[in-house]
């Protein structure tokens, strides 16, 4: 059984849907009382790959929403809390998503082994970056040269390089062979060794990079204060926004700058399931974050372990293994649209 752990884009958006569910009280209720509130399992599943296989799965709701990042305890409790619960549903594979993987990386939740009377069995969680990494990388593949980029000579800047899902982009790019790596984050040190560690990239601040580059691969939490000036951008350039929150296609609109949600996935079927209307899906019946995906995935293939943990740990084999694993199960990355690509391109196809 699979488990996916999320949690509502905003507080405002969360009440929405409380209200929505008949929970009027908690509609009703000021943050103080959200986070006080205990995790829910709000919704069962059962997914069938095109192989035949099923399975059955879980959601729990966190009860966590972005405003409380701030509240450090609250936020750690909000994420050990939900974990305990899938712990204790007997759910053997359990994603965390959204900021839940942030807030257990950044805030070392590693040694917060025991919560109430449980201990959490670190063996039954993912984070789901490797599957989120694999998925990236496919968008940049499949959707540059639809706008006429060739990556063999292409710039590729890769905002959050030092991070986990960062560096596994990098490593996958580097193998492929893109024309230059631009390696862009806030402290130099992490950048420094990834560098050393690829034996190639070329380290820039943001604003450096943006001009030069063909394609933009966003895999950070950006502040919402940031902008882009979409004059000094290439035409055409490809942005994949992988970084949660996705808030870029308002901040770098543009002709000729074609941003694609990044770590987005289209199963092949319908699932009957509502909790992915809450993370503002186009088609939520059947798209899904890539770190949910990989729960799944684990679960279809009997891989009953904790796949992706910790930081730079991803590797190009478990990359390889998980995006196979992917398509065989019914998965795709989400692409541009028709609308969206070169149009001598489309003229070949
Ligand atoms: P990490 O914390 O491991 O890495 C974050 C990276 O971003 C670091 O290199 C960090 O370096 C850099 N960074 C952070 N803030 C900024 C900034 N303001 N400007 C430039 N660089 C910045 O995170 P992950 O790799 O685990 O996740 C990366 C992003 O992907 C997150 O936003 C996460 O929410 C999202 N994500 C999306 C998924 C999906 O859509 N399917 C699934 C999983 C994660 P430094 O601190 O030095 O700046």
């Amino acid at each position: 059984m699979f488990g996916l752990i999320g949690h509502s884009t905003s507080f405002e958006q969360a009440r929405l849907k409380a209200r929505s569910l008949g929970y009027d009280e908690y509609a009703d209720g000021d943050l103080d009382m959200w986070c006080a509130a205990p995790p829910q399992l709000v919704e069962r599943v059962t997914v069938t790959s095109p192989t035949g296989q099923q399975i059955q799965g879980a959601y729990i709701d966190s009860v966590f929403v972005p405003e409380m990042l701030r509240r450090f305890k609250t936020a750690k409790r909000k994420v050990l809390k939900a974990m305990e619960l899938a712990q204790k549903k007997d759910i053997t594979i359990t994603a965390l998503g959204g900021f839940t993987s942030i807030i257990f990386e950044d805030m070392n939740l590693l040694k917060e082994e025991r919560v109430s009377a449980v201990e959490l069995d670190w063996t039954r969680f993912t984070t789901g970056n490797t599957h989120t990494a694999w998925v990236i990388c496919q968008q940049v593949e499949t959707n540059a040269p639809r706008l006429g980029i060739d990556l063999a000579t292409a710039k590729v800047a890769v905002v959050g390089a030092s991070g986990d899902i960062g560096s596994a982009v990098c490593r996958w790019l580097q193998r492929r062979g893109v024309g230059e790596l631009l390696l862009v984050a806030r402290r130099p040190q992490p950048l420094i060794d990834l560098q050393q560690s690829l034996g190639e990239g070329r380290i820039l601040a943001l604003e450096e990079a943006l001009p030069e580059a063909d394609v933009v691969v966003w895999v950070a939490s950006l502040p919402q204060s940031l902008e882009i000036d979409t004059a000094s951008l290439k035409k055409p350039c490809l942005m994949i926004d992988g970084g949660y929150p996705k808030n870029l296609d308002s901040k770098a609109a543009a002709p000729g700058v074609h941003v694609l949600k990044g770590g987005i996935v289209e199963f092949w079927q319908d699932i009957g399931w509502q909790m992915m209307e809450v993370a503002e899906m186009a088609k939520p019946q059947r798209q899904m974050f890539a770190c949910f995906a990989e729960a799944m995935l684990l679960d279809f293939e009997a891989l009953h372990t904790n796949f992706s943990w910790g930081r730079n740990n991803i590797t190009l084999a478990n990359m390889d293994r998980i995006g196979e694993a992917s398509l065989r199960h019914g998965f795709r990355a989400l692409e541009l649209e028709p609308s969206d690509q070169a149009p001598a391109v489309l003229a070949r196809a």
